[in-house]
């Protein structure tokens, strides 16, 4: 039996139920993925939330007349004639039905608004086919006119699509606030330093989200970012790069930057476990009609679901609440085992670093992923992501002597001349809501790398494999640093009109 508790459930009482306390499988499942309570996947620090969709007779009747195997949902609270009846749903409808508000925020096409008549038709069209998205996109999720961007919407009873128009004069908005001159418009940051910074306190004004990538301790063996040879200190991704974060926030603090961590432990900021996703989990992984999925596929999806996407949420919602400017994601990057049985080390090492783009069709089949898309993309964050990865990739490759990764394949594409910067659609870079760049530095598992890791935190230099170099972990602060402290020197302090340039967006309408 799988208990699920559905909190705040509130419309129609008459017809619908107000609350749905347990599901049972139509015969007892052979391989049981959960013998405890399965717990909806709210989050406790918000307060509850409604279902969307749940559950119209008709829906029920259609899919109980569609579906070959059922679950039984029992059904109790206070919609009065619902009390204790019991209702027989198709696994995938309650996929739609139960579980699909559960991670989705849902897409809210009212966000993109804000810009409505804001943005300029060229610029606007120029950035989209470079950064996020390839020119055969599926035109009917996202297509332009003349005057307007259309976006698909997939909301019931709304029109099809969302419209989006672009300024009839891209420049005018811009001139009228007098901080922008119309030849500033269409450039990027400008290569001379900004005039009138305070010397030595270059960050002042900023504030910076550092976010140290994954979780650390026992966590990180869950997220396959944790390996172990031999009898040496295991190599777990969340730790390394939560030190690196302590020893950024330090050195951009001293530049007078306020920094802000999304985690300063080991632990998940979600509040949600993996067993809050175990339901949704087979839910998924169900093909209507077909038997229940095994159960270790139904634990490594809620896992990812844990993990990926309420993690990042959850993280997303502290940036936002503290209102961040830049985010940065710290990562080290890993290539997989020739044998992951045996493990051994690898020669190639590298580094890149990753803004958000390259959006594929199939992502953007979902709803929220072109809202999200095109809010970054009219708010100008890759104005502000590409060159600040530039300049964070330039510091990272010239303190660490590394060659630039190459992706393979249409899941990255380059959005610089720089050929260490990447454009990827990834859940943090895509819901963090600040502009956002990834360090993906170092590869753990190369052989100079993983020496420099073992060797842990010093000051001064070391002799390792043949060299005299310094700790890993602040030549890489110092990097982040020295990347951030160049960029402040062109880009100048936040609100970054950059920003707002090339897109005739008037500064006034920024929005956290
Ligand atoms: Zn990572």
């Amino acid at each position: 039996m799988i208990v699920v508790e559905v909190y705040g459930y509130e419309a129609g009482l008459d017809q619908i139920p107000k609350c749905v306390s347990a599901v049972y499988a139509d015969e007892p499942p052979e391989r049981s993925f959960s013998a405890s309570g399965v717990r909806l996947g709210f989050d406790d620090s918000k307060p509850p939330q409604p279902l969307r969709g749940l559950v119209s007779l008709t829906w029920c009747e259609r899919a109980v007349a569609r579906s070959r195997r059922a679950l039984f949902l029992t059904v109790c609270g206070s919609g009065r004639r619902m009390e204790g009846m019991r209702l027989r749903v198709a696994w995938a409808l309650l996929a739609a039905a139960v579980f699909g508000g559960v991670l989705r925020a849902g897409a809210d096409f009212a966000r993109l608004d804000v810009f409505q008549g804001t943005a300029g038709r060229e610029d606007v069209v120029e950035r989209l086919f470079r950064v996020y998205v390839s020119r055969n996109v599926d035109r009917s999720l996202i297509d332009l006119s003349r005057d307007a961007l259309f976006v698909r919407t997939d909301a019931p009873g709304r029109p099809l699509y969302h419209r989006v128009a672009f300024a009839v004069d891209p420049l005018a908005g811009a001139e009228e606030d007098g901080t922008v001159s119309a030849r500033a418009k269409a450039e990027g940051v400008p290569e001379e330093a900004a005039p009138g910074l305070p010397r030595g306190r270059p960050l002042a004004g900023w504030r910076i989200a550092l976010d140290p990538g994954h979780l650390g301790g026992a966590w990180s063996r869950m997220e396959h970012r944790h390996f172990r040879i031999g009898d040496d200190p295991p190599v777990a991704e969340g730790d390394l790069v939560l030190k690196v974060a302590f020893m950024v926030r330090e050195r951009l603090e001293a530049m007078g930057a306020e920094v802000f961590l999304t985690r300063e432990d080991a632990t998940p900021v979600t509040r949600l476990r993996p067993e809050d996703f175990l339901a949704e989990a087979a839910v998924r992984l169900t093909v209507d009609g077909e038997a229940m999925p095994e159960s270790e596929a139904v634990e490594r999806l809620a896992n990812r679901m844990f993990y990926v996407s309420a993690e990042n949420r959850a993280r997303a919602e502290r940036i936002r609440d503290w209102g961040a400017d830049v985010v940065l994601c710290l990562h080290i990057d890993a290539v997989p085992w020739a044998d992951p049985d045996n493990l051994s080390l690898v020669d190639v090492d590298h580094s890149h670093v990753i803004v958000n783009g390259a959006y594929s069709s199939a992502e953007l089949a979902d709803a929220e992923q072109r809202v999200l898309m095109l809010e970054r993309l009219l708010r100008g964050f890759d104005r502000v992501e590409i060159p600040l990865a530039e300049s964070l990739a330039d510091s990272l490759a010239e303190a660490s002597g590394l060659p630039p990764f190459r992706y393979r394949g249409p899941n990255a594409r380059r959005v610089s001349d720089n050929p260490y910067v990447w454009a990827r659609n990834l859940a943090a870079n895509r819901l963090f809501p600040a502009p956002t760049v990834f360090l993906e530095p170092y590869v753990a598992n190369s052989r100079v790398t993983y020496a420099r890791l073992q060797a842990g935190d010093y000051e001064g230099l070391r002799k390792i494999a043949g060299e005299e170099r310094p700790s890993i972990f602040r030549e890489y602060a110092d990097a982040v640093a020295e990347g951030l402290e160049r960029f402040a020197h062109r880009a100048g302090p936040p609100p970054f009109d950059i920003l707002f340039r090339g897109a005739g967006l008037n500064p006034e309408k920024r929005a956290r």
